[in-house]
This record gives structure tokens, sequence and C-alpha cells, in this order.
């Protein structure tokens, strides 16, 4: 009797750690905030080979996460200033004549979210990637959230290294003013967002100095991690690194962690300017 009840707590046991309890998130909404381009390929990616250059359009990746405790938003795009062919009051000329930004009002985070059903005061968290022009765009729209971003980050937003100071990729107005008061969870690595393993930031360094990704279990079963800008797209996956850096030794690092994840977990990775991977699942929900 006794050794059948110690077979009867183990089993239980077995089925606590298997339960869905640690896959929470509901389901998950692949937006976003317009398009950059048409521009070659070899822009964004000097490595890459003639034979393999191509003209792309390319997404601007925001995530509206639906978990039981909260709503996240993982990236908030362009400012909406940028909207319908403003780029140039929001954003150094160059990157408005280089990207081509065709963001329309519609595109942005707030129309996204009402556009599924939600509003921008119903957001608990807001993960930022990191403190690019494409990322942290819309912040200010969310000045009740929780704004989930690594310490690093936000000392090299304010205070970039030289070389990466005079191209307006940090663009001050988007973190200035209100934002320096917002309640911010100031990250040094990965986290558990509501501690049951569902929602988890993970620190990718290298494209910027406080680069981080999250990987998402849904209720089904998938496991999705969204790179957002550790891996632009496709090609960077197949050895031509992004020509953008802080760090090319951080950069490699994240990306081979981020294979690791794909490989050991049975994950599937979306990165965060891929033209095909978002001909084939933008504008989705994902369950
Ligand atoms: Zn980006």
């Amino acid at each position: 009797m006794r050794k059948l009840g110690i077979v009867a707590a183990l089993v239980a046991l077995l089925f606590t750690l298997a339960s869905p309890a640690d896959a929470q998130v509901k389901q998950v909404y692949w937006a976003s905030s317009g398009f950059f381009g048409p521009f070659p390929i070899n822009a964004l990616i000097p490595s890459v080979p003639k034979e393999k250059q191509r003209d792309v359009t390319i997404p601007v990746s925001m995530w509206i996460i639906d978990h039981p405790k909260g709503l996240i938003v993982f990236d908030t795009g362009n400012n909406n200033a940028v909207s319908d062919g403003k780029c140039k009051s929001h954003w150094a000329a160059g990157n408005c004549d280089m990207l081509k930004p065709s963001q329309k009002r519609e595109d942005v985070i707030d129309s996204q979210l009402k556009k599924v059903g939600y509003s921008a005061d119903q957001v608990k968290a807001v993960i930022t990637s990191h403190a690019h022009l494409d990322h942290i765009g819309n912040i200010k729209m969310f000045p009740k959230a929780v704004h989930v971003i690594q310490k690093k980050e936000l000392y090299q937003a304010w205070w970039p290294e030289k070389f990466q100071r005079d191209g307006g990729v940090f663009v001050v107005g988007d973190f200035d003013g209100p934002a320096r008061d917002f309640n911010y969870l100031e990250l040094n690595g990965d986290y558990d967002l509501f501690g049951d393993g569902s929602v988890t930031v993970l620190s990718t360094p290298g494209h910027t100095l406080g680069h981080q990704s999250v990987r998402v279990k849904l209720a089904s079963g998938k496991t999705m991690v969204m790179t957002q800008d550790a891996v632009w797209m496709q090609e960077n996956m197949d050895g031509y690194p992004a020509g953008l850096n802080y760090s090319i030794k951080d950069y490699s690092d994240s990306i081979t962690r981020l294979k690791m994840i794909r490989d050991l977990e049975n994950a599937e990775m979306y990165y965060g300017h891929d033209q095909e991977q978002w001909k084939a699942g933008g504008g989705k929900w994902y369950k």
C-alpha cells in the first residue's frame, strides 16, 4: 500500500510538472508598423554575396501577447509622427530616405490593438527589444504600463557610443519627457515575466548593448521565439551578419543561443524584419 502511495505521489508530481500551468498564453498577434523599402538587401546586410542580392520590402514587427494575467505588447514600432509621409518631421532625413517607411496612421500600435479588440489602456506590460527608432517609437502611448527593458539599453539609448551617435537610430524624442518617469522594470539578463514560464525575456545583446528577445509558450504547446533585431531576417541565420551592430561578437553569440533554443526546445523563430516570413504569417493570430 505504502509503495502504491509513493507511486501515486510520483505520478501526481509528473502530471503537475507537465501540466499546462506553465503554458498559459492564449494567443499572440503579429502586427507591423508599416513597412520599410523597397531597397537592396545589401544596404542592411553588406556581406550578402552578389548572386543572393535582391530588393526587399520588410515588416516592422510588433507583437501583442494575450496572457490571462495581462495584455503585453512587445515593441511599439515607428513613432506615430512618421505616419502618412511625415517621416522627416521626426526622423533624420537620411534614415527616411534610406528606410522609406510606408507607415499609415492605422498601422500604429494603438490602432493595431483596436483592430484586434483591445485598447492601449488595457496593456499591462510593454517589452521593448531595444531603443532603436523602429522598436521604441510609441512607448509614450502606454504611460500606465510596466516597461520592460534591459538597464544597459537605457544607458545606451541616452548616451550611444560615439560611432552610433550621429546616424539618428536612437531618437531621443521617443523616450524623453514623461517617459523618464515611467515604471521601468530594468533588467540585467533573462526574466520570467509572469513567473509561470510562459513569457520569458531573453537577453540577446549585440545588435545593441542591451537587446532582448521574447520566448512565448502557448497553451497549445507551441513555443515561439520573437527575435526582433537579434535576427533581422533569414540571411542573418545563414551566416551573413547585420551591418549595424554594437558588438559583432555578442551578436554572433546571441544568434548561437537562439539557434540552441530553437533546436532544443523545438521552438519556432520569428525574425524582426523578414519579408518572406511576414508574407507567410504576418497579420495573424497564433494559438
Ligand atoms: Zn529594427
